[in-house]
This record gives C-alpha cells, structure tokens and sequence, in this order.
C-alpha cells in the first residue's frame, strides 16, 4: 500500500500517519520530522531549511525532494504512508514520475478535512516529542509523566501568529493539488473529526474500500 495523507496544518496527518505505522506497518514518512530533525543536527540541509520552517513558508522543492526520495527509496518504493509530501502540483508531478520509474505508483491520496476552527484549536494545544518527533495534545493526548518535560515543546510555527500564515501557504500552494488528484481519480475525502481511532477507522474503510486488492 502506497498512500499519502493530505490536508491543511493541523488536520492530523501526523497523528494518523502514526496510526497507520502503528497498525498496518506501513513506513510513516514525514518530511516535516525529517527537516526539524536536519535542523536539530545543524547538517546542511537544516541550515538551509530553517528560514523557510522560521517563516513558515515552504521549504524550496529540491530540499524535500531529496528526504522524499531517499525515505522511499530506503522503503523499497512500497508498504509507505506520505506525511506532508507533496504539498505543491511540481512535488506531485515529480513523485508520480519517479514512483513511475520505479513501475510504482500512488494507490490514494486521503483528503482530512477538518474545519479551519478546530485546526486553529488543535494546532494551539499541540506538543512535540523534539526526540522521537511524536506529537501531543494538551487535552486529548498529553505528553506522558515518565519523558523528560524539556523534550516537549510547542513548535515555533505552532504559535497564533504563524498559524495564519502556514494557512494561507496551504490555501495557496498546496491546496490546488486537490483538483490535481481529482482529476487523476486518486483523491478521497475522510472526515478528520473526532477520536482520534474513529477517524483512523475511516482512513482504513476508505482506503482499503477505494483500493481494496492492496
Ligand atoms: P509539517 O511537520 O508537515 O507541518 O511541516 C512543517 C514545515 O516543514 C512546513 O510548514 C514547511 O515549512 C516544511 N515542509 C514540510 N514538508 C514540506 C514539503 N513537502 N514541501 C515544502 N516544505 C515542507
């Protein structure tokens, strides 16, 4: 199974991502974990990246490029869920040329919606792991007692300020790949509300409904 989990800041890729990993086995590659882990390292990629995450603009599409490829290329080009990858219509031709290549290709693309209220709500009270990358929730999943609290932090562009502006990227940039999957029959829509198992429940009825041989 090869899928890709798409949607606004905020709408759960990450956490559902885990889900998948967590019960399906499928590889969690998140481009966002592997940049903020490239900063933390201060490797040259991170140095790069950082104005770009500080601004909470896109990082330039060579950058990524090179983590998309090289985490599905170590997975063997199957058995991955996509995190944030892509997020613009030159990332998505790209990724379809390259699993092509590879006689590979997207089995779905699954579209969270989530309304702009709740992603405002959730990304406010989310916490990360800056370790193991694993995200929290203030109220519906606090970070356990037994990690060290410094560990958990709330990501700068997590902050209200930056939370707009990440918004008006996704509208601008990224959102216009849902005409792009539509069009290639590749999109479906999951309502991203509520439990955090209900919504997985429905990836997984959706998926394996839409896709029902992988
Ligand atoms: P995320 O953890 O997915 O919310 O990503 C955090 C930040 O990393 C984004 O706001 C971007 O600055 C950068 N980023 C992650 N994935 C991509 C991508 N596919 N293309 C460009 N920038 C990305």
């Amino acid at each position: 199974m090869r899928i890709a989990l798409f949607g606004a800041p905020g709408v759960g890729k990450g956490s559902q991502a885990a889900l998948l990993n967590k019960n399906q086995g499928l590889a969690h590659i998140s481009t966002g974990v592997m940049l903020r882990t490239a900063i933390r390292k201060g490797t040259p990629v991170g140095l790069e990246a950082r104005q770009y995450m500080e601004a909470s603009q896109l990082v330039p599409g060579v950058i990524v490029r090179v983590l998309a490829e090289k985490a599905i290329t170590d997975q063997n080009f199957d058995q991955f869920v996509l995190d944030g990858y892509p997020r613009t219509i030159e990332q998505a031709l790209w990724l379809t040329e390259f699993l092509t290549e590879k006689h590979a290709r997207l089995h779905c693309v699954v579209n969270l919606i989530v309304s702009d209220e709740l992603i405002v709500r959730r990304l406010s009270q989310r916490r990360v792991n800056i370790d193991t990358g694993e995200n929290y929730h203030l109220k519906f999943k606090p970070p356990p007692e037994n990690v060290d609290p410094k560990l958990i932090i709330q990501r700068d562009d997590d902050k209200p300020e930056a939370i707009q502006k990440r918004l008006d990227v996704y509208r601008e940039e990224t959102h216009p790949l849902v005409d792009f999957y539509q069009k290639r029959n590749l999109m479906i829509e999951v309502d991203g509300q509520g439990s955090f198992e209900d919504i997985h429940a429905r990836i997984i009825e959706a998926v394996y409904s839409f896709a029902p041989s992988q």
